[in-house]
């Protein structure tokens, strides 16, 4: 029930898991982070409490200063360690809260395109799409916008790719989406509370809205895809 999101400067891991830990009091059941090192992806998922992540995380350290992170209160699929995100389909990793309601037809017509499901969560069909327009060419942005096009329901996103260290793309359709804007660093949270020791700049997104995030650049594009200008605010809270 919380997402977190960073490029940065220092290694990532231990900044996800303290961003997800200031989301806690949203409640979930499970939860897991993944980065982006040298070009390729990689994850570390634990079902219960972050410590269970963080014990994994000593044992199991995970490079990166790129990276996204996940707390679930699942719905779709038992809380398994299968069903944790991040999802990853090949190039591409997916955070997700909320509930993609044509999650069946895409299911459909992904089986029908020759993709194949490892988990039970309605979310895997966005990384698999994504996947699937990688392979047919596009690049990870316009893959992205292809998948958030054929989304219905409610939804905070986060992507993260493979080869891309300096990527995020991020949407929110029903559930609130705040990025974070450091001194050559972004972030991305479920709310500026996740984001508070990190930075107080703070740029909402509104309903409907998609974003590109790279450590110096941030670009936001309305329900229709167009360019939108939204506020960067100062936001005091205590960390
Ligand atoms: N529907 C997704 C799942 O069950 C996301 C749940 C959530 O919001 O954490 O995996």
């Amino acid at each position: 029930c919380g997402i977190v999101g960073v490029l940065g400067h220092h290694e990532a891991a231990p900044i996800l898991v303290e961003a997800l830990k200031r989301l806690e009091y949203r409640g979930y059941d499970s939860a897991g982070i993944a980065t982006v090192e040298n070009g390729a992806l990689d994850r570390r998922r634990a079902v219960g409490k972050l410590v269970n992540l963080s014990d994994l995380l000593v044992h199991e350290p995970l490079a990166g200063k790129s990276g996204i992170g996940h707390t679930r209160w699942a719905t779709h699929g038992a809380p398994s360690v299968y069903n944790c995100h991040p999802h990853q389909a090949g190039p591409v990793a997916v955070v997700h809260n909320g509930i993609i309601e044509n999650f069946r037809e895409l299911r459909e017509e992904l089986s029908a395109a020759g993709y194949g499901f490892t988990t039970e969560t309605d979310t895997e069909t966005i990384a698999l799409l994504t996947q699937m327009y990688m392979e047919a060419g596009d690049a990870p942005v316009d893959a992205a916008h292809k998948t958030l096009a054929k989304l219905d329901g409610a939804f905070a996103l986060a992507f993260l790719f493979e080869g891309e260290e300096d990527l995020i793309v991020a949407a929110r359709k029903g559930s609130p989406l705040a990025i974070g804007h450091g001194d050559g660093e972004m972030f991305v949270g479920s709310d500026a509370i996740a984001l508070a020791p990190l930075t107080d700049e703070i740029t909402y997104l509104e309903e409907g809205d998609s974003a590109v995030l790279t450590r110096t650049s941030l670009e936001i594009r309305n329900a229709d895809g167009a360019l939108a200008n939204r506020a960067k605010k100062k936001i005091a809270i205590d960390s």
